[in-house]
């Protein structure tokens, strides 16, 4: 048993919403919450099917909890986050836009952007150091936590499993800095030396850095736990504890999986290797079910503690899938990619007495909804998270089955060039979404609608909606404080998506 870190002192669609349920009255006392994050899992990396038929990758996966949680709850077929990990997780525990709260990219050491160089462009001096709520720490954000605010209301608040909240030698490398009451196996780092026990879930090993070494799990070293089950032991026993307390907690159980480096998981490859996959798809399908396997614990601890009708369980991703996993069709893209196989994830909701069992939410939402949507089902007021502004908008009346109106926006930031990825913002409203691409200033525009796999560029084709896009872009961009890359012959930034320059030559 690991020795959890307890308290420091706190610190001060546009798409039709159709969401399938009907609305039974609301429970009398606030839910417990469950956010069961996954990490960079895919769109359709699960037997779940969230596209309108089951693919091939529904096929080969085998993921029953989530079958079980989607029966119970409701099922979001539009979901998104940021195209990678620590802007997501930001967005996700203080509400904001990345375009807002400028940790565009992932963090790890104090200072050390992992950029790689750009023919053209610098980034801008983004928040390499993630969250602080000292903004004497140089290059941070500032918010109101989720966390926090939940302990503030009387949750017991815990963290288990990755954190990615602020770089090495700042205070949010501890997940406790952001309201957390225990920290277990959370630091500033994204990922996990090893899932292997035999290897106290260190690279050491294979000559990694150690920077990657997984906190507080020396318990487990040398055995044959999983990591992904060593944190699943763990999350039980503090939600035995808050419930034997009569409190109401809030569990982020954040797991490493299914995030690089990808080893198969003991319990459950041979199912994979049996059917042919090769090995890297063999293990990853193992912790795909791995990590099932977990949910399936964490609800059966509800059921058995008798407060499974007391819990509002949220299952979602941080990111897409990387690019050294099966493409996610039909979506194009991976993690780090503006298309959707980069932003849209899995997301479940389960709220017994609000959500309707096996219902549908076809509303896009986005990962900074979550703060509001939690906050709503706990009772806490909007109002807490003054004077930080919100970007979230809270999904609790899509839960109760209300439908959404058409007339939302949604905004990606991505001024990098990293993993061969090059900087990028984009938009989606209704059925359309603008990709702007910062090095040649290069403008597409997509029809969801009818071409979810963003193969057909209809920029050239309807320049007037491209240019209404590009406006809204650029607005919502410029109102958020976005930050963009500069130019390296002139030091300028790359202009806004709405204000390119027209060479003389062509007609104005
Ligand atoms: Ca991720």
């Amino acid at each position: 048993m690991a020795r959890p870190r307890h308290a420091l002192p706190l610190l001060p669609l546009l798409v039709c919403g159709a969401c399938t349920a009907p609305s039974p009255a609301a429970p009398a006392k606030r839910p417990n919450v469950v956010v069961f994050l996954v990490d960079d899992m895919g769109w359709q990396e699960t037997s779940v099917p969230f596209h309108t038929a089951p693919t091939a990758l529904n096929a080969r996966y085998r993921t029953p909890a989530m079958e079980r949680l989607a029966a119970t709850g409701m099922k979001f077929t539009q979901a998104y986050a940021s195209a990678v990990c620590s802007p997501s997780r930001l967005s996700l525990m203080t509400g904001q836009n990345v375009a807002r709260h400028r940790v565009t990219n992932w963090t790890l050491r104090r200072g050390a952007s992992p950029d790689n160089p750009h023919p053209t462009l610098t980034p801008p001096a983004w928040n390499v150091n993630g969250f602080s709520s000292d903004p004497s720490i140089e290059r941070t954000m500032q918010g109101a936590p989720l966390p926090a605010l939940l302990h503030a209301a009387g949750y017991r608040t815990i963290h288990v499993g990755k954190a990615h909240f602020g770089a090495t030698d700042t205070p949010a490398a501890d997940p406790r800095h952001l309201g957390f009451d225990v920290n277990i196996a959370g630091h500033a780092a994204g990922g996990p030396g090893s899932y292997h026990g035999e290897h106290d879930y260190s690279a050491a090993w294979r000559k990694g850095d150690r920077i990657w070494n997984v906190p507080d799990l020396a318990a487990y070293h040398g055995t044959t736990t999983n990591l992904t089950e060593a944190l699943t032991r763990e999350a039980i026993r503090e939600v035995e504890q808050a419930h034997a307390a009569h409190t109401p907690f809030f569990l982020h159980l954040s797991h490493y999986a299914i995030h690089a480096p990808w080893e198969p998981d003991a319990r459950f490859v041979q199912r994979y290797v049996d059917a042919g996959l090769p090995p890297q798809q063999a293990a990853l399908a193992s912790m795909v079910e791995s990590m099932d396997h977990s949910l399936g614990a964490v609800l059966d601890t509800l059921d058995r503690l008798g407060i499974a009708d007391d819990t509002l369980v949220l299952f979602v991703s941080d990111n897409g899938s990387p690019q050294q996993c099966p493409p996610n069709l039909p979506l194009r893209g991976h993690k780090l990619s503006p298309y959707e196989g980069g932003v849209r994830v899995p997301m479940l909701a389960r709220w017994p007495g609000v959500t309707a069992a096996g219902s549908t939410c076809t509303t896009p939402v986005v990962i900074e909804d979550c703060h509001a949507t939690l906050l709503a089902a706990a009772g806490v007021p909007a109002t807490a998270s003054a004077p930080f502004p919100i970007d979230g908008v809270s999904f609790e009346p899509q839960l109760r089955g209300a439908e959404r109106s058409h007339a939302r926006a949604f905004v990606w930031h991505y001024p990098h060039h990293y993993s061969g990825q090059a900087p990028w913002s984009a938009l989606r409203v209704g059925d359309w979404k603008l990709v702007y691409h910062h090095a040649d200033q290069r403008r597409e525009l997509f029809d969801l609608a009818h071409d979810l796999g963003e193969q057909h560029d209809l920029a050239a084709q309807q320049p007037e909606r491209v240019a209404a896009l590009a406006a809204q872009l650029g607005d919502l961009l410029r109102t958020r404080g976005a930050q963009m890359p500069t130019r390296k012959d002139d030091g300028a930034p790359v202009p806004w998506p709405d204000r390119i320059p027209v060479p003389a030559d062509l007609p104005r």
